[in-house]
């Protein structure tokens, strides 16, 4: 399909958007590798490298628009066309940078209609920039289904990596990054809900949750009652003017946000790993006794010397030395 054809036989969406361009299309068919495009940063204007055919996953800025990179710049600037989850989101970013590329909508809504016609481009050879209204795509957000079937037809498909507001969020929040685990929204009624965090109670490492902010309230009173007094933190607007991070227990946290109202703006949800992981056994030590031991021994034979003096189950005692020893290394690089 030529940019600027296919009102009758494309969907409607693409074929608006493309048309509904101020800047000029390059290229006289998507497919057809267009000359590099520019950008515009620091009010200096740079010419754009040609980018490989296929699909560039690139991700966005979450508020600050600072945040985006040199080469996420580039990437959009030198695309035959940029498909966005909402296409006005995305045009104030692009009018930010001075990039002109043709946008198309691509939602839940239209996807559908419009992905067969985006794989029908790749095939023949076109650049596309997949961008999400802020962040990662696919992270909460469309574009799984066109990565994959993308990758089914052998097209390439290139990671332009860069914010997120799962990894900004751990950034700060002061919990175990060791390892996480990224459960995306919760169900939005209690029963569900309560049901999901049950399973995800026994999880070894910090819990991520992208949360609305009218039912942080609701959720974090969901997470106490089933997961007690672990650690916790609610992050706020990252990135944004009125950022702020609460760390504190989740009781406390629920309480303070039951109490303070629905926190304005958007949020994200971090619960630590479960506390019998972090604390001593009843009546051993277990840490202390993981500490002496991992002096003298490597980490496997501290966690099985441990295990056998306290009858600890062998491949628990291991990972928390291993834990140890990783916070140990960590202390001693940092002075
Ligand atoms: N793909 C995006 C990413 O990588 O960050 C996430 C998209 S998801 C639909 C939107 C959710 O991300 C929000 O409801 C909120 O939980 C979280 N979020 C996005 N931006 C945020 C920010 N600046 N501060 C806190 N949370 C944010």
């Amino acid at each position: 399909m030529k940019a600027g054809q296919g009102t009758e036989n494309g969907p409607q969406n693409l074929a608006r958007d493309l048309l509904k361009q101020p800047g000029p299309v390059r290229g006289k068919e998507l497919g057809v590798k267009a000359a590099a495009g520019v950008y515009t940063a620091f009010g200096l204007r740079a010419e754009a490298e040609p980018i490989q055919p296929g699909l560039h996953v690139v991700a966005t800025p979450i508020g600050n628009l600072g945040d985006i990179s040199f080469r996420a710049l580039a990437t959009l600037a030198a695309a035959d066309a940029i498909i966005a989850e909402d296409t006005r989101v995305t045009k104030t970013l692009l009018a930010h940078y001075g990039i002109a590329t043709p946008l198309i909508a691509y939602h839940e809504h239209n996807a559908a209609i419009v992905r067969p016609h985006l794989l029908e481009k790749l095939a023949g050879g076109a650049a596309l920039a997949l961008v999400s209204d802020a962040g990662t795509p696919l992270i909460s957000d469309p574009g799984f289904k066109l990565v994959s079937e993308a990758l089914a037809q052998n097209c390439a498909v290139v990671p332009v990596p860069g914010p997120s507001a799962v990894l900004a969020a751990l950034t700060v929040a002061g919990l175990p990054t060791d390892r996480f685990f990224f459960e995306g929204f919760l169900p939005p009624k209690s029963a569900a809900r309560r049901t999901r965090i049950k399973d995800l109670a026994a999880i070894p490492g910090t819990l991520v949750f992208f949360e609305s902010a009218h039912r942080a309230a609701s959720t974090l009173s969901d997470l106490a009652a089933v997961l007690g007094p672990r650690h916790a933190a609610i992050a706020r607007e990252l990135t944004k003017h009125f950022e702020t991070v609460r760390r504190a227990p989740l009781p406390d946290l629920a309480a303070l946000v039951a109490a303070e109202g629905p926190p304005k703006g958007e949020i994200v949800l971090l619960v630590g790993p479960p506390i019998e992981q972090r604390q001593t056994l009843p009546g051993q030590d277990l840490d202390a006794r993981l500490s002496r031991a991992l002096k003298e021994h490597s980490v496997k034979d501290a966690a099985a010397l441990v295990a056998a003096e306290t009858g600890e189950p062998r491949r628990n005692v291991y990972a928390r030395a291993i834990e140890l020893s990783a916070a140990d290394r960590r202390q001693s690089d940092s002075r």
